[in-house]
């Protein structure tokens, strides 16, 4: 169900594989892959002749990846050529993080899974375009913007990753466009501390009402919660992020009201996709 103007990331088991691909690999896209893969980044740059339209969707850039995944290296080994994947879900629903998820979307359709464990990130790989004069990230992931600027210097980061799109804007990452990550239920983003947060749940406990918050935090809400990991640490809330999102469709939820998580290191990340499974709605706490 992916649309067709959504690129395709290519991804490589060797670092030889990647100039093919691309019109050129510049030195600071070299030092991105040193410093990075394998690993969560995806790079795009100008594609080469050999990549064709299916997989940019038309445009004229490549994105490329390295995973570090034995397994997933093991596939593209096997395969004898890069390959240009989507992520194991139906388009529109939360990414899948193990293979049970895989087989919840896509069982019946496909002849197996191949089940290397739960992902070690959780969230998609951060994307960043050197295509440009001023490298952009346009989508963070477990690669944090302040590890990329270390390396790069000054990086732009798309507005798209924290604002919605004007109806009609053109958008250089076409994933950002759609509402991915999406949910089931009606997700609202709460902005607030702790005591706050809870208050503002408790006073909307109703039938089909579910928070999404952080571990230890379940015990004050009067509302059944799913937890998505440490508040301190943003690593293990991209770690399960995804999970939590498809439990709580999974309980039947209706509402949930997500305690919102710092928008900054790989809490941008986590934001990114929280901020899009609630169709930008947030409710702000003074
Ligand atoms: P995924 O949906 O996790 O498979 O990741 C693919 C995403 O990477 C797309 O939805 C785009 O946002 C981004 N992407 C891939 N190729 C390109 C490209 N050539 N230019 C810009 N963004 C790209
Ligand atoms: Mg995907």
């Amino acid at each position: 169900g992916r649309p067709m103007d959504n690129p395709l990331i290519v991804h490589i088991s060797h670092l030889e594989q990647w100039a093919p691909l691309v019109s050129e690999i510049p030195p600071r896209a070299m030092e991105l892959a040193k410093h990075f893969w394998p690993g969560p980044l995806t790079i795009i740059l100008p594609k080469s002749t050999l990549i064709p339209d299916e997989v940019s969707a038309g445009q004229a850039t490549v994105a490329v990846r390295f995973p570090s995944h034995p397994v997933a290296r093991a596939v593209i080994d096997a395969a004898g050529v890069p390959l240009a994947a989507p992520s194991a879900n139906l388009s529109g629903s939360p990414s899948p993080t193990e293979a049970q998820h895989v087989l919840a979307d896509l069982d019946g359709r496909i002849d197996a899974v191949l089940d290397g464990g739960a992902c070690d990130v959780g969230v998609e790989s951060t994307v960043i375009t050197l295509a440009q004069e001023v490298p952009r990230l346009l989508r963070p992931g477990g690669i944090t913007p302040e590890q990329l600027s270390q390396v790069l210097g000054h990086v732009e980061v798309d507005p798209a990753v924290l604002n919605p799109l004007a109806a009609g804007e053109k958008v250089l990452s076409p994933g950002m466009k759609y509402k991915h990550y999406s949910p089931r239920a009606n997700v609202v983003l709460v902005k607030g501390n702790l005591s706050a947060y809870i208050d503002y749940v408790n006073s909307h406990a109703n039938e089909g009402v579910f928070a999404l918050c952080y571990n230890g935090e379940k015990r004050s809400l009067q509302v059944p919660a799913v937890a998505y990991g440490e508040q301190e640490d943003a690593c293990s809330q991209a770690r399960h992020l995804f999970d939590a999102l498809r439990k709580l469709d999974e309980l039947g939820a209706e509402v949930v009201y997500a305690h919102s998580p710092q928008p900054s290191g790989v809490g941008l990340a986590v934001y990114n996709r929280l901020i899009r499974a609630a169709g930008f709605e947030v409710v702000e706490l003074g």
